[in-house]
């Protein structure tokens, strides 16, 4: 098999040793798997800093954006309204899942290079009190900016409203202190800095928030509620749950207090990223986001300007030499994007980087 591993922000490369563990059939109401996924969620709330007592976790089928829409449909409520801030592509679907759901919202859309502003929010809060809640995305994958959820977090709470924040790519891989930040409903998936494989998202939410939503759920596989009152019980998943795929996240999330948990991962990624940004600055190529606002998961490159730069054959090299990068997602400029996360080292960035560089001096030597 031609292999090679995944600079991508999820799926991403995983261990040899947490894909093992899917080689393994469980049984959902078997109750050594019912364990699991209490383990699991205790875990959670520990990675996230949060008491038992105030906060709970929920796992849910699907992909990243079934979580984001659980928290979406079932939380807010018919009479309510959402701010929701956006500076890039994963913001902007909350306002596609608003749509759907037919939940009311306000969009504040900043320009993708720039992070929302905590005193514009301040701003928007106190000229609507119709707005319940407010829904940003945290580092948005778009660009791989890291956006100020603190700040914003500060201010949601100064005007009392709920604040629910998409951590999907930076979970795990930064500290995020969900309470001290004012965070009602964190969503993040199994795929991402955790380094599970992808079938599940995680919602950490507070307990009260949650409870008081009885009743707002537009949709019944996504009854975040429901899901919890069941899992609550013992454990038990409420449809088939994704086995293999939480065997191995189990494997992660021992695999991640390993590695010093995430402190010591969030080290890892920014080494990987510092080195990735200052070599390719070397050979000549620009970060779309500056460096004040750019993240350590993912970044974003122009093309370099002066040859007549191809993508798929820039794409095509790499991967023969065993590294996948990813396109960008900008719609009005030439970008591609390298993740630096999952079981990635900087040896592997030294690597890259040495591709890289024939890549482009194989190029001028053809005259391109
Ligand atoms: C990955 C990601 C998602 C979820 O995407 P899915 O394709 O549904 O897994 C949502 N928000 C952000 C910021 C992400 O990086």
């Amino acid at each position: 098999m031609n292999t090679y591993k995944l600079l991508t922000p999820g799926p991403l490369t995983t261990t040899d040793t947490v894909k093992r563990e899917m080689l393994v059939d469980r049984c959902t109401w078997d109750d050594d798997y019912k364990a699991i996924t209490q383990e699991i969620r205790c875990r959670l709330l520990e990675l996230a800093g949060v008491s038992d007592k105030e906060y709970t976790s929920v796992l849910m089928q699907g992909s990243g954006t079934f979580g984001v829409e659980s928290v979406f449909s079932s939380i807010i409520g018919g009479q309510d309204k959402v701010l929701i801030c956006s500076n890039g592509a994963y913001g902007e679907r909350m306002t596609q899942i608003c749509g759907r759901c037919r939940i009311p919202y306000i969009h504040y859309q900043q320009v993708y290079d720039k992070t929302p502003d905590a005193s514009e929010v301040a701003r928007i809060l106190a000229e609507d009190p119709g707005i319940t809640h407010v829904a940003m995305v945290h580092s948005e994958t778009t660009s791989g900016i890291l956006n100020d959820i603190q700040a914003v977090g500060k201010a949601v709470k100064a005007a009392g409203r709920t604040f629910i924040v998409d951590a999907m790519s930076s979970f795990g891989g930064m500290e995020i202190p969900v309470a001290e930040w004012g965070i009602d409903f964190l969503v993040s998936s199994a795929n991402k800095c955790i380094q599970g494989v992808p079938g599940f998202s995680f919602i950490i939410c507070r307990r009260d928030k949650l409870l008081a939503s009885e009743g707002n759920a537009r949709s019944l596989s996504l009854d975040l509620l429901d899901q919890w009152k069941c899992m609550e019980k013992d454990g038990k998943w409420r449809f088939t749950s994704p086995t293999h795929v939480v065997l191995a996240f189990a494997q992660a999330l021992k695999e991640l207090a390993a590695e010093g948990g995430i402190p010591a991962r969030r080290r890892r990624y920014e080494e990987n990223n510092c080195l990735l940004i200052r070599e390719m600055e070397k050979m000549g190529f620009t970060a779309y986001i500056d460096s004040a606002h750019q993240g350590h998961i993912i970044t974003t490159f122009f093309y370099p300007s002066e040859t007549s730069f191809c993508f798929e054959d820039f794409y095509r090299y790499i991967k023969e030499r065993g590294y996948a990068i990813y396109p960008g997602k900008l719609t009005d400029m030439d970008t591609f994007r390298i993740g630096n996360i999952g079981e990635i080292y900087p040896e592997d960035i030294q690597k890259l980087i040495h591709i890289i560089s024939e890549f482009l001096v194989e190029r001028k030597g053809e005259g391109k």
